[in-house]
């Protein structure tokens, strides 16, 4: 089978690793930097194109588009979909999943587990904002985040007020979260593929720290999820329509939370804390379905 990874950087590692696992199971591989594409939109021959030719012939597609580059990495993914090529995930889920506040809207009509979350832009009534999510602590979040950068854990209601006035004054949007206490500086990052947990890992903040990110210095390890954390993650990629997803969720009092889903996780962390060959798995699951044509998507833009 032919297949290309959508990525602007061929030695990262996920991408490394797609294209090895794919390469050792037989396939054509190719990783394509899909800023370089350009593309034609026309009814009868609809095509992409790269390093001055056309990219013929492919059976499947692996984007993983980077957060800042959604806008312009959705669009190849969708004229891949419109030339009838299998998509890992798909241009519209991509986009659903990247904005949080939309993501956590289709999550909440789905009746699974959130903390306790508002969502303001501009809004005169900070005391009622925060009242909205019990009062402090909580946490306070940039929508356009990600890296654990740009969210804030304020104390008390007064720190709150003045990070919210802050934020605000950024012209930014923001949301506003419950604090989780008795996650612990931990979440559970869960791999979802093709409506299955093939891998999960914990993540623990460094000590002092309640964000639980890679990159803000926290520890992963392997960890057996409960059925319940297990059927979330699942519901969450189903909900969100993305077949390869990262799923995060908070252990909280009540229950499993959802925190985020990412359309291109990581697989440096996960594959090292947990030791499945979550690259292979991937392979294994766009080649079934590739081959079967059944998910594929022609219309769905
Ligand atoms: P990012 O997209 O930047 O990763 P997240 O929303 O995932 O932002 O938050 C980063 C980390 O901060 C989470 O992984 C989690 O450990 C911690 N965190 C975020 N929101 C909460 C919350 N409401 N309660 C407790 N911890 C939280
Ligand atoms: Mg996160």
């Amino acid at each position: 089978m032919k297949i290309a990874i959508l990525s602007q950087d061929a030695t990262l590692y996920s991408t490394r690793r797609l294209r090895e696992a794919g390469e050792s199971l037989g396939h054509e591989v190719r990783t394509i930097n899909y800023l370089r594409c350009y593309m034609n939109i026309t009814a009868h021959k609809p095509a992409v194109f790269y390093n001055g030719k056309p990219l013929e012939d492919f059976d499947a597609v692996i984007p993983r588009i980077g957060a800042s580059r959604t806008f312009y990495g959705t669009a190849v993914v969708r004229q891949f979909e419109v030339m009838g090529v299998f998509s890992a995930n798909e241009s519209q889920a991509i986009s659903r999943s990247r904005d949080k506040l939309r993501c956590l809207q289709i999550l909440a009509r789905e009746g699974i587990g959130l903390p306790v979350t508002g969502f303001a832009h501009a809004t005169q009534d900070i005391d009622g904002l925060i009242e909205t999510v019990g009062g402090a602590p909580l946490v306070i979040k940039l929508l356009e985040g990600t890296q654990g950068i740009g969210v804030v854990l304020a104390e008390t209601q007064q720190a709150a007020k003045s990070v919210i006035e802050a934020f605000r004054g950024l012209d930014a949007n923001i949301l506003v979260q419950e604090f989780i206490k008795e996650a612990k500086g931990a979440d559970l990052r869960c791999l979802v593929v093709g409506g299955k947990v093939i891998a999960a890992m914990k993540r623990q903040g460094a000590p002092g720290e309640f964000r639980s990110n890679l990159h803000r210095g926290g520890e992963a390890s392997a960890i057996k999820l409960t059925p319940e954390e297990r059927s979330t993650a699942v519901r969450s990629a189903k909900a969100t329509g993305l077949r390869v997803a990262g799923v995060d969720l908070l252990r909280s009092n009540h229950g499993p939370v959802v925190m985020e889903v990412n359309s291109s996780p990581g697989l440096e962390g996960i594959e090292k804390a947990t030791a499945v060959d979550v690259a292979a798995k991937i392979i294994d699951f766009v080649v079934k379905s590739a081959r079967s044509g059944k998910t594929r998507d022609r219309i769905q833009y």
